[in-house]
């Protein structure tokens, strides 16, 4: 039976049933049956029985009237006395069906006689049994409360279907089981209105005119692929081609049948915050260019893009010259205020979008500039150093130069994958190391394939 206090209902035991625990006992007194028609005087032995195992029993004899009744009352089975077989009769049950379904109100006819072609009409039109007189009453009680099963095992599944329904709907997932062929089955509710406007439509479409294109993709060579249920793929995709730029999650799960689960996540919110975090990750808090991490990352892949295209890459090492006195001499909030102007005058010397400045350690900023040989980096170098030296941050203790400079050691070399890319960075610190010796606020490069230096300083 299915209860309107929203507990369990499921059909577990015959002990569940209504009137199944012994004449007197009622395991569950809302049952009624409604009885439509003239009772013969021998049906009473039925109704009675009935009635002995707690069953609410109510009479109409006149079979129009049944309708109203049913309205007013909640009524769990029809027993319908039809006597003879009459057409009018399949009219009855026919309006009963109208407004009751199969499973929410079984209709037993009880018969004089088998008209068998009337009978087959009636069991179409929304009979569920029928019992012929002279009635064996054990027979009679099996074959009602049989209707009575199926219809609280019905309803329990119903029950059922709804709270999973109510779930998977409550779940902001996209979830939706799509075919072999690519057509959708059934899906769920799930994420943004502005990503998949879910539709009823949408069940028996191909996923290619129903979903964003991406998703649509997704799912199609998923479904190419030689699959074994319970095969799970997890992908993460930009979604460009709706209102509003989106990132999905998708869960793709191959099941019975050639189809497949595929539960799609809108991850726009986290993805933004996972590429800000790593954007985070990889930036110098102070200076705002990027940190050493990044540097090493980039060294080492620009160094073999360059490698596979045999174009030359070129590292400058930038060092402010005598930071430790201007730290001395104006404190270290004026340091860390000079670091952050000295990282915006680099970014300032560079304009090419695969050069990269970064913060290689201290008051050590390193450049990678890719495409460009050695004679290129020295011109750059230059370039760097006299933007540093125009930004006139005051340096009084410098014993060199009125204004904060920088040295810088440039190399430059055509890659191989072979080479370690660190002899790039020996040589370039070797011709910081020259600068610096050199007289500060200099550039100095370096080849490291060749042990003649070459060199340039003001
Ligand atoms: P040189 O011209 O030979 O490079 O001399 P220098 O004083 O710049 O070099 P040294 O290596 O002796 O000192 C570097 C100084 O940089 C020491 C340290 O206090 C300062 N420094 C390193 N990182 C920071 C930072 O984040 N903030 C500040 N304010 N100072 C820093
Ligand atoms: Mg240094
Ligand atoms: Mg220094």
């Amino acid at each position: 039976m299915a209860r309107t206090d929203g507990t369990e209902t499921f059909f577990t035991s015959e002990r569940s049933l209504p009137g199944k625990q012994g004449d007197g006992d009622v395991s569950d007194p809302g049952v009624s049956i409604l009885v439509i028609g003239k009772q013969q005087h021998a049906d009473s032995v039925i109704t009675e029985a009935l009635k002995r195992k707690g069953y609410l029993l109510e009479a109409v004899p006149d079979a129009r009237e049944a309708l109203g009744v049913i309205e007013e009352h909640e009524c769990s089975l029809v027993l319908f006395n039809i006597g003879e077989p009459r057409t009018a009769d399949l009219e009855i049950v026919a309006k009963l069906r109208v407004r009751h379904s199969f499973e929410d109100l079984p209709i037993i006819v009880i018969t004089d006689r088998v008209d068998r072609n009337l009978m087959v009409r009636m069991l179409e039109i929304g009979a569920n049994d029928y019992i012929l007189r002279p009635l064996s009453t054990s027979i009679s009680l099996s074959r009602i409360e049989n209707q009575l099963r199926i219809r609280q095992a019905i309803q329990a599944l119903q029950t059922d279907r709804n709270k999973m329904r109510d779930t998977l709907n409550s779940i902001p997932d996209f979830i939706f089981r799509v075919g072999r062929e690519g057509k959708i089955f059934d899906m769920t509710s799930g994420v943004r209105g502005d990503l998949v406007q879910v539709s009823p439509e949408m069940v028996g479409m191909d996923i290619e005119d129903a979903l964003p294109r991406e998703i649509a993709e997704g799912v199609t060579a998923f479904l190419k692929k030689d699959l074994d249920v319970g095969t799970l793929e997890v992908n993460r995709s930009p979604v460009v081609s709706t209102a509003q730029e989106a990132y999905v999650e998708m869960r793709l799960v191959a099941c019975h049948g050639h189809q497949a689960v595929c539960i799609v996540r809108d991850v726009t919110e986290q993805q933004k915050v996972e590429s800000e975090l790593q954007e985070l990750a990889k930036t110098d808090t102070l200076t705002q260019v990027s940190n050493r991490r990044h540097f090493d990352e980039l060294f080492g892949r620009e160094w073999l893009r360059q490698a596979r295209s045999n174009r030359p890459i070129a590292l400058l090492l930038v060092d402010i010259d005598h930071f430790k006195r201007f730290n001395d001499t104006l404190g270290h909030p004026q340091g860390d205020l000079c670091l952050v102007k000295v990282a915006r005058g680099l970014q300032e010397g560079i304009f090419r979008p695969g050069d990269f400045v970064t913060r290689y350690g201290g008051e050590e900023f390193a450049i990678i500039l890719t495409e460009t040989d050695l004679e290129g980096a020295l011109l750059v170098a230059e370039r760097i150093r006299e933007s540093v030296e125009a930004l006139k941050i005051e340096h009084p203790a410098s014993p060199t130069f009125p204004y904060v400079t920088v040295s810088v050691g440039v190399a430059a070399t055509i890659p191989t994958r072979e080479q370690n890319p660190d002899v790039l960075l020996q040589a370039a610190d070797q011709a910081l190391y020259d600068a610096k010796s050199g007289g500060r606020n200099c550039i100095m490069g370096k080849d490291p394939d060749r042990p003649i230096q070459a060199a340039s300083n003001i």
